[in-house]
């Protein structure tokens, strides 16, 4: 039997439509969330994520500001628009896309963005209070898959996930808020990644597999535990002539051959992506209602 697919767009549209009685709270009180983004250099790639958080924003008629800059930007000339960005009361959530520049210490960037307006969930203080299960902002990626995970009514609850991915973005990230003694985690979690040996032993074993690695289609179907649940976070191009671009996005996992091995499985595109751009909307929101609260 074909495995259900996993609706990132709806599950996407749902959570937008939940934002919006709180953005006409709070613009009742005079609050209207706004978002800046620092774009740095001329990556594709980093200005189609620019444009399409700009969009979402506008969608919700949220503020947005683009902070855009040349790749030859120092670090010093950065950490002072982030912290212009920080004292400006217009704004409450500031991401800076990455990658930057190789002159540029991220951490030192991320370290200058106030801990309430890091709608990324970056900041080592967030970090730190996702780990001992207190609020915060939770990063967007891994928010947006337990939310994807709440809204099919797959409880993670006492099952064995699999993450194949490490990085502090998705796959650490994840496996934290998974481990956690709470509703939508308590999860049995282990996290793979290049130096780890025997994957596929280690991801047959899997109630939920989610691929966080960047490998076009290394997820294969023998890989892959009959009935298990397959959340894809890969974002790869590949060639494709008879695509407009001369390329086409196709996830982690080997999706056509998944299909019918898994009981549920996210799409690339489709599935995780239009999650994190809606879960980055819900933190400017959280985060204007925390700012717009502690103000006398
Ligand atoms: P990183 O490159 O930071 O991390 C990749 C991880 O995969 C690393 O932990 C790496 O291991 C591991 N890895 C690499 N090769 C293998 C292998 N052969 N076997 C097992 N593990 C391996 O990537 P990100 O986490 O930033 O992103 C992962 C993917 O998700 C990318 O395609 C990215 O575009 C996409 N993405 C999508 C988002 C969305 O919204 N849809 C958001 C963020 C990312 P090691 O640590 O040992 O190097």
């Amino acid at each position: 039997m074909s495995a259900q697919l996993i609706s990132g767009k709806e599950v996407a549209a749902s959570v937008l439509s939940e934002l919006k009685p709180r953005i006409e709270t709070l613009k009742k009180r005079g609050v209207v969330p706004g978002l800046a983004a620092v774009l740095v250099g001329d990556d594709p790639a980093s200005a189609t994520y620019v444009n399409s958080k700009v969009k979402a924003c506008k969608k919700l008629e949220l503020h947005s500001e683009v902070v855009k800059k040349p790749q030859t930007l120092s670090q010093e000339e950065l950490i002072e628009i982030v912290t212009s960005l920080n004292r400006n009361q217009q704004i409450h959530g500031i991401l800076v896309q990455s990658p930057l520049p190789k002159q540029i210490d991220e951490l030192a960037v991320t370290l200058t963005i106030l801990p309430e307006k890091d709608v990324d969930g970056f900041h080592p203080h967030n970090v730190g209070l996702m780990m001992i299960g207190r609020p915060c902002l939770l990063p967007c990626t891994p928010h947006g898959i337990i939310k994807l995970l709440e809204y099919y009514q797959i409880d993670p609850a006492g099952r064995e996930v699999v993450i194949v991915g490490r990085s502090n973005i998705v796959g650490k990230p994840l496996a934290a808020m998974l481990m956690q003694k709470a509703r939508m985690a308590d999860a049995t979690v282990t996290v793979a990644h290049s130096r780890s040996r025997n994957l596929t032993e280690i991801t047959r074993r899997a109630d939920i597999l989610i691929a966080a690695v960047g490998r076009p289609r290394m997820i294969t179907a023998d890989m892959v535990k009959s009935g298990a649940v397959v959340i894809d976070v890969g974002v790869n191009r590949v060639e494709d002539s008879s695509a407009k671009k001369g390329y086409r996005l196709v996830g982690d996992v080997d999706f056509d051959n998944c299909l019918e091995k898994a009981s549920y499985i996210s799409p690339v595109p489709g599935g995780v992506g239009p999650m994190t751009i809606a879960m980055l909307m819900s933190n400017t929101v959280t985060a204007a209602e925390n700012i717009s609260e502690s103000l006398p």
